[in-house]
């Protein structure tokens, strides 16, 4: 069984696991999950005294560590005088000043922030950002989506149309959901041909092309290099086609570089980022379009604007945790951190290489990976991990790490000897 509840759970959990419903979790004999009553650095704690090293930063997010005192600090400053306040004509200083700083930061022209709460939000406001650009540039029909196989962007309607079909994380909806194409990552001479060709081909319906820079990610971990990425940018660019990078999960570092997409020196024309962008403090998402974008919504007519609004968007409190996760970016040795992890992640699960049913060991910045070759078999692998003293949470054949950068080396150890005690006892 998964369970790793201590015999000691707290009156809550019992009383409480008969009304949650949890995410991707068959309800039905579900074992108990993990109670956590509080967390700090790398360090999850259980209510019964345990603590567990998470290898995998609460989904991609916690860079910084949990409960970092600064990001503590600023919350707790903008909760005294602004918790919240709509966004829909009226603004305030930590959204006016992070949408200045972000852009900043990112690289060419992507100039206008769209805030919203959640990394699909943030998909979904690009994707309506792309079909409305060639709507108001007076081009119709515009309004499918060119994406990868083995690629994620969210779980909500639009977002589970242009995953990966044959993931099947997604397979029961695909007779509601608008169709997209889906193509291989250009890695090879043919694919680019294959690509060129497609793009060229169905030019009149594409509003754009969505990918994860460099790595993708819950469809499977799959890595490509910066070459790739910049072909995929020229191929859009010889048929004037939009490029949206999703760096939901690649941006704030955790590929070597800020953002992604600096490796491969290239500009998209919209950009998604959310997860480590509050340093996993609180949801805040973004969606960041270049001038060009932009400036296809200006008109003298209320038909050309973006009619898109969450109601949290932008929530001061959310920014404020932002602003104080990019002041550790910029005080903290943060992407040497990461250079250091790639390393130590990289001799530390070379010793999975070779054993009976590992098909690949692969490293890019601070992600490690050991796809297994038994689809189905890595979420057994949880509970032992889970008794090594870790938090590392495999899915179909992927056991990964992405720890936070603020790993100490002799807690990255501890992380990959679990992997690669769990995967060589299990091989
Ligand atoms: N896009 C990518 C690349 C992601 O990794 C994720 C989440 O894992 C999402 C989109 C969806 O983000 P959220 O879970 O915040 O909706």
């Amino acid at each position: 069984p998964d369970s790793a509840a201590p015999p000691t759970a707290p009156d809550w959990l019992q009383a409480g696991m008969d009304h949650l419903w949890l995410p991707y979790t068959q309800m039905r004999n579900l074992p108990t999950p993990l109670p956590i009553v509080s967390a700090e650095g790398v360090r999850l704690h259980l209510p019964d005294g345990r603590s567990l090293i998470d290898g995998i930063s609460s989904w991609w997010t916690v860079c910084h560590g949990y409960n970092h005192p600064h990001i503590r600090k600023a919350v707790v400053e903008q909760i005294q005088h602004l918790p919240h306040v709509m966004l829909g004509g009226l603004v305030h200083e930590p959204v006016a000043r992070l949408a200045t700083r972000l852009t900043a930061m990112l690289p060419g022209d992507l100039d206008h922030v769209f805030f919203s709460e959640s990394g699909s939000v943030s998909v979904e406001v690009a994707m309506k950002m792309a079909i409305q650009y060639w709507i108001n540039r007076g081009v119709a029909g515009r309004h499918r989506f060119v994406s990868f196989r083995f690629g994620y962007h969210g779980d909500t309607m639009a977002c589970m149309s242009i995953c990966d079909p044959d993931e099947g994380m997604h397979g029961l909806f695909a007779g509601c959901l608008p169709e997209q194409i889906i193509a291989d990552v250009p890695r090879s001479t043919e694919q680019r041909a294959a690509f060129r060709q497609l793009l060229k081909q169905r030019r009149g319906e594409i509003a754009a092309v969505i990918i994860e820079p460099l790595v993708q990610g819950a469809g499977g971990l799959k890595m490509y290099d910066a070459e790739t990425l910049a072909f995929i940018r020229q191929a859009c660019d010889a048929q004037d086609h939009l490029l949206i990078l999703d760096e939901i999960m690649t941006g704030f570092g955790r590929t070597g570089t800020m953002f992604a997409c600096q490796q491969a020196d290239m500009v998209p024309d919209i950009a998604t980022f959310s997860k480590a962008l509050t340093g996993g403090t609180l949801p805040l998402a973004a969606t960041v379009a270049t001038r060009r974008v932009f400036e296809a919504f200006l008109s003298d007519s209320p038909s050309t604007a973006l009619m898109h609004g969450p109601t949290y968007m932008g929530n001061p409190l959310a920014c404020a945790a932002a602003h104080a996760s990019l002041d550790l970016f910029e005080r903290e040795p943060r992407l040497q951190q990461v250079a250091a992890i790639e390393t130590r992640l990289r001799d530390g699960l070379s010793a999975c290489r070779g054993l009976n049913g590992v098909l690949d060991v692969r490293t890019k910045g601070a992600i490690g990976v050991v796809e297994l070759d038994r689809a189905g078999e890595a979420n057994w692998l949880k509970p032992r991990l889970i008794a090594e003293g870790v938090w590392v949470r495999p899915f179909g054949n992927i056991v990964y790490l992405m720890p936070p950068f603020v790993i100490e080396p002799v807690d990255l150890d501890r992380l990959t000897a679990a992997v690669v005690k769990v995967v060589s006892d299990w091989s």
